[in-house]
């Protein structure tokens, strides 16, 4: 997983999660308790992925957050972002 897809993939966890947290408007009683905390382990979920995903695949070094010009080359190390080192040696 790359940078980027990270971000794509912690975006929809966001989006899913404040979907959840707008059902529980329309439900009450215990389900709604529940969905409130599905909710929170989904934005934990993005965060997680935010922090292990979103750094560099060579140098290990972290992206900075607000990270959104989507360059294509590490700033750190100049290696590849979207490419991963065993993607690299498949080609
Ligand atoms: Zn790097």
């Amino acid at each position: 997983m790359n940078y980027k897809k990270a971000g794509e993939l912690s975006s929809w966890l966001f989006v899913l999660a404040a979907v959840i947290i707008g059902g529980t408007f329309f439900i009450k009683g215990w389900t709604q308790s529940i969905l409130f905390f599905v909710a929170i382990g989904v934005i934990i979920a993005a965060i997680v992925v935010r922090i292990v995903f979103w750094r560099c695949p060579h140098c290990k070094k972290r992206l900075k957050l607000g990270f959104r010009q989507e360059p294509t080359k590490c700033p750190n190390c100049g290696g590849d972002l979207l490419k991963t080192k065993n993607e690299e040696m498949e080609e």
